[in-house]
């Protein structure tokens, strides 16, 4: 078997024309247009990049780009003061913390002073809470929401599957699993101290790879025709997925790169322009 490649880049692409195309309504409309405020702590090369990727595509989005960006040695107090005043700033409409932050900071403290009307990159308690109820006001973490939309394009039904997700973090396996709950999949989290991962691996018609971890996932462990996502990104462009093995095992694969990233940046834009709608309304 030769797995069909799902495209993010493609789909990513179209969500973004239809964010533009909203934005620009919303500035005809009503003069709004959307703001997106980035607030960046010291100067970790890759947060760097991913910033400025993120303000490149806010530019082409018509999507006005913020950025606020602070010295290393920045306090959790200070961080919370910013962004407290950008959740009081009636033009900025989203608010995106990059992550990680430094150590020294409590990057939840940090990511709680964001006001839930502008958390559009999902990483509030409060968002999370209303996507695990399913209350549509709240924003979806951008990974995960991509990769739902991304099940969607390519027709992959959760109900009644066993999807796994290696992985729990807050911002990408914990909501993963939520989501993929929500849509009545049957769902299983691995992490560190998961047993016989091979075996859970091995029962996944939906499989999720989050772990940070170069080629982590072996392609003779996937269940032949089974749909996987993989989510990681490391250095050098490589997935969490044997890309390779995948290939022979899979269904459906996302490639690395193109397949997962893409689609968190449209949401992020996508989610950005809903918050601005949802202000103008008020
Ligand atoms: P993270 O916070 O480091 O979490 C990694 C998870 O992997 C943890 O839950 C950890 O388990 C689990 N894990 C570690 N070693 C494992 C093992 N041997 N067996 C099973 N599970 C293991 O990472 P993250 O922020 O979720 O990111 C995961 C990956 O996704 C990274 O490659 C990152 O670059 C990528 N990512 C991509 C995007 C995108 O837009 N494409 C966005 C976000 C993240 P414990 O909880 O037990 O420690």
């Amino acid at each position: 078997m030769s797995a069909e490649l799902m495209n993010g880049t493609e789909l990513a692409r179209e969500i973004v024309d239809r964010s533009a195309e909203r934005a620009r309504i919303l500035v005809a409309e009503t003069g709004v247009r959307p703001c997106l405020a980035t607030v960046i702590v010291g100067d970790d090369p890759a947060s760097v990049t991913y910033v400025a990727m993120k303000r490149r595509r806010c530019a082409k989005a018509g999507i006005e780009s913020r950025l606020v960006s602070l010295p290393e040695a920045t306090t959790t107090a200070e961080l919370v003061a910013v962004i407290r005043g950008l959740s009081d700033d009636p033009s900025v409409h989203g608010i995106l913390l990059q992550h990680p932050v430094p150590g020294h900071i409590d990057e939840r403290a940090a990511f709680e002073a964001i006001a839930p009307a502008k958390d559009v990159d999902g990483v509030t308690m409060w968002s999370f809470a209303a996507m695990a109820f399913g209350q549509a006001d709240g924003f979806v973490s951008c990974t995960p929401g991509g990769i739902m939309r991304l099940l969607d394009a390519y027709g992959v039904d959760p109900a009644g599957k066993r999807a796994v997700v290696v992985g729990r973090s807050p911002i990408l396996g914990k909501p993963m699993g939520m989501l993929l709950l929500a849509r009545d999949a049957t769902v299983t989290y691995c992490h560190s101290r998961t047993v016989d991962l091979s075996a859970e691996i091995a029962g996944a018609d939906i499989l999720v790879a989050a772990v940070g971890r170069p080629e982590f996932i072996k392609g003779a462990d996937i269940k032949p025709g089974a749909v996987v996502i993989d989510a990681g990104y490391n250095p050098g462009n490589v997935g969490d997925v044997d890309a390779e093995g995948a290939r022979e095992r899979a269904g459906l694969l996302t490639p690395v790169p193109g397949g997962v990233g893409p689609m968190t940046i449209a949401l992020l834009l996508e989610q950005t322009v809903v918050a601005a709608e949802r202000s103008a309304q008020r």
